[in-house]
C-alpha cells in the first residue's frame, strides 16, 4: 500500500516546504537531481515520472499551481480531430491513445464524452469525408467509436440545431477533464512518492558555473524570502513563459503566444447533452459547444496574443462578438443574448512558430531543446502531458546517469478507488466524481465536512465539503486559488460566486485562520480580477 499524502498543507506547511526547498545543496550535498521550473501540467507530468524513477525532484510555480494555460484550456482530451486535416497524424496518433490510457486510469477525472457534428447540405466536410476521418481517428486509437445519425435521430440529440439545409450528423468519442484539477492530482500523486512542490514561489535568476545551470534563486511571493536551490539539471516548464527565463541568452525555438477565450453560459440557457462540434461561418474554424460541472462552455477562438504575458489573459470584445456569432447562428431559437453569459476566460496557447500566416494553421507539438545543461520543454497538449514528460526525461538521461525511461506504461494515478462508505443519498455519479479527483483522500474529504457540507453547490456539481478540504488540505494562499482552480465556482456561477461569499469567508475563517481583514483584502482582489479578466464587463 502506498503512502498516501495529500498535498499537505497544515499550517505550517509553506515554512516546512521552504526549508526542505534549500536544504540539499548545503555543505557538501549535491543538490536535487531536478528543479522543474512552472506548475503547469507539463511541469506537474514532469514531476510525476520523476518521482516515480526515484528521484530527488522539487517542483516551483510562480503564482499558484495550473495558474496558466493550464486551468484555461478547452478541458479535453482528446486526439484532437481537426489535426488529422492537417496532416498532424503523429501528434492525434499520441494523443488518442493517451485519451484511451487517461480515460481507464482516472474515471471521474476524466470522463469520456459524446461529439456531434451536424451536416448541412453543400458544407464541408460532408458525412462521407468526415465518416472516413472517424475512422482514420478509431484505427488509430484501436477502438470503434463513431456512427452517423440520420436528420430524425440527431435533431433528438440536438434539437435546438440550426435546422436549415440540415441532413443528419455524426457522433464520436472523445474525453473531459477539470483541467486545474488535472494538474493538482498529478502533483499530489508526484508528491506522495516523495516530491516536493511549492506555488508562489518564482524562479529569479538561474545560478550558472562553468556555463553550465546548477540551480536557481527564487523569492517567495507570500514572504519576500529569497534563496539559492542548487540541482543537478533545472527543467524550464514554463510554457509560454519558456523564453523568458532571465539570464538566459534564449537560443530555443521562437514562441508564438496565441490566445484562445471560452464564454460559459448557464446549462439551463444553452442546453446540450453532448459536445457539438461547429465550424463557425466566418472561416470555417471549429468550435465547441459542451457541457461541462452544470454550466455549458463555448469556445475557442485563436489569435495572436500581443499584450503582456506577465498579466491574466482575458477575452476581448471581438472574441466575445466571434463566440456569440457561431451560438446564434447554429442555435437560433434560443436566442442567447451577451446577458446571459455567466463568465469568460482566456488562456495562451504555447504554439511553436512554424511561419504559418493563420494561428489554427500552426502545429501543436512539444519541443524540448537544452542549453547550457538546462531543458526547456514548452507547446503540445494537456492530453500528452505524460509523453511529453517521458520525452524531457529522456533528454534529461544523459545528465543523469540513473535516470530509467524504460517503463512507459505505468499509470499516471493509481490512488483512485478508494473503498469509501458513501454516505446513504449521495448520487453515484458525484461519489465517482469525488474519487476520482480525491482518490485515497475521499473518505478524508467527507469527514472534513460539518452540518451541510453535501449539499451541492447548486448550478454546480461541487460539494460545500471540496471547498472545505480544498481550504484546509491544498495549498490556498489566495481566495482566487480556492475559487478559481481548486474549485471552478468562480467561473460557474453568477458574479463569481457572489452570493455564496458568506459562506466562504467562514470556511477560510475555520479553516484558512484569515482574520476578517485578511478576508475582505482577499475578497477585494478577487472581486477585481474577476470584473477585469473574467467578466464581460470591462470590455467596451
Ligand atoms: C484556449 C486553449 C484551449 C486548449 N484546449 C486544450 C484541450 O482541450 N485539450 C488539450 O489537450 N490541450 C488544450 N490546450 C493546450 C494546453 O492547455 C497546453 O498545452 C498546456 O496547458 C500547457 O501547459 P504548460 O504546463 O506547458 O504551461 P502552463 O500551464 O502555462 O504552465 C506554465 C507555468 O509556468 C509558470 N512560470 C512561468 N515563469 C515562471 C518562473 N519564472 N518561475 C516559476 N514559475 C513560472 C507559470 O506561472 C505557469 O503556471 C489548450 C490551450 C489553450 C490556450
Amino acid at each position: 500500500m502506498m503512502h498516501c499524502d495529500p498535498m499537505v498543507c497544515s499550517i505550517n506547511y509553506r515554512q516546512e516546504t521552504w526549508e526542505r526547498l534549500l536544504e540539499p545543496g548545503k555543505g557538501n550535498s549535491r543538490g536535487w537531481d531536478i528543479i522543474v521550473v512552472g506548475g503547469g501540467i507539463t511541469g506537474a507530468g514532469i514531476l510525476r515520472e520523476a518521482a516515480r524513477r526515484g528521484l530527488s525532484v522539487a517542483l516551483l510555480e510562480q503564482k499558484d499551481f495550473g495558474w496558466g494555460t493550464s486551468s484555461r484550456s478547452s478541458k479535453m482530451i482528446h486526439g484532437g480531430l481537426r489535426y488529422l486535416l492537417s496532416g498532424d497524424f503523429k501528434l492525434v496518433r499520441s494523443s488518442v491513445r493517451e485519451r484511451n490510457h487517461l480515460l481507464l486510469q482516472a474515471p471521474g477525472l476524466i470522463e469520456p464524452l459524446g461529439f456531434l457534428f451536424s451536416h448541412y447540405r453543400r458544407r464541408f466536410p460532408g458525412r462521407h469525408l468526415f465518416g472516413g476521418l472517424l475512422r482514420a481517428y478509431d484505427l488509430f486509437s484501436g477502438t470503434r467509436d463513431h456512427r452517423y445519425y440520420p436528420l430524425p435521430e440527431f435533431l433528438f440529440l440536438v434539437p435546438n440545431i440550426d435546422q436549415r439545409g440540415l441532413t443528419g450528423g455524426t457522433y464520436y468519442r472523445d474525453g473531459l477533464v477539470d483541467d486545474a484539477r488535472l494538474v493538482l492530482c498529478t502533483i499530489q500523486e508526484a508528491c506522495a512518492e516523495g516530491a516536493l512542490a511549492i506555488n508562489y514561489v518564482k524562479v529569479k535568476d538561474l545560478l550558472t558555473a562553468e556555463n553550465r545551470v546548477i540551480g536557481v534563486s527564487v523569492e517567495d511571493d507570500t514572504t519576500g524570502e529569497k534563496g539559492d536551490i542548487f540541482a543537478r539539471v533545472v527543467i524550464n516548464a514554463t510554457g509560454v513563459w519558456a523564453d523568458q527565463l532571465p539570464s538566459t541568452r534564449y537560443t530555443g525555438p521562437p514562441i508564438r503566444p496565441l490566445r484562445g477565450s471560452h464564454l460559459v453560459f448557464p446549462f439551463w440557457k444553452l442546453p446540450v447533452s453532448q459536445a457539438v462540434t461547429l465550424r463557425h461561418p466566418s472561416d470555417k474554424r471549429p468550435v465547441f459547444v459542451f457541457p461541462w460541472e452544470g454550466a455549458t462552455i463555448v469556445g475557442t477562438t485563436d489569435l495572436d496574443h500581443t499584450e503582456d504575458l506577465n498579466s491574466e489573459p482575458r477575452i476581448s470584445s471581438r472574441e466575445i462578438t466571434y463566440l456569440m456569432d457561431i451560438v446564434r447562428y447554429q442555435f437560433p431559437s434560443i436566442h442567447l443574448e451577451e446577458g446571459d453569459i455567466l463568465s469568460t476566460y482566456a488562456g495562451i496557447r504555447p504554439v511553436i512558430a512554424g511561419g504559418r500566416k493563420k494561428p489554427s494553421n500552426e502545429k501543436r507539438d512539444h519541443t524540448i531543446w537544452e542549453q547550457d545543461g538546462m531543458i526547456s520543454v514548452t507547446g503540445g497538449k494537456l492530453t500528452t502531458f505524460r509523453l511529453i514528460a517521458l520525452d524531457v526525461l529522456r533528454a534529461v538521461a544523459p545528465f543523469l546517469s540513473h535516470v530509467d525511461v524504460k517503463d512507459t506504461r505505468a499509470p499516471v494515478f493509481f490512488r483512485r478507488e478508494s473503498g469509501t462508505e458513501f454516505p446513504a443519498g449521495l448520487h453515484h455519479v458525484l461519489r465517482r466524481r469525488l474519487e476520482g479527483r480525491y482518490g485515497c483522500h475521499t473518505a478524508d474529504v467527507l469527514e472534513c465536512t460539518t452540518d451541510n457540507d453535501f449539499e451541492r453547490i447548486p448550478g454546480t456539481d461541487t460539494l460545500w465539503a471540496e471547498v472545505r478540504w480544498a481550504a484546509r488540505n491544498e495549498a490556498v494562499m489566495h481566495l482566487e486559488d480556492l475559487l478559481l482552480r481548486r474549485t471552478r465556482l468562480g467561473i460557474l456561477l453568477e458574479r463569481g460566486g457572489a452570493e455564496h461569499f458568506d459562506r466562504v469567508r467562514e470556511i477560510c475563517r475555520e479553516d484558512l485562520q484569515w482574520p476578517q481583514e485578511r478576508w475582505q483584502a482577499e475578497l477585494s482582489a478577487y472581486q477585481r480580477l474577476w470584473e477585469s479578466c473574467y467578466s464581460i464587463r470591462h470590455q467596451g
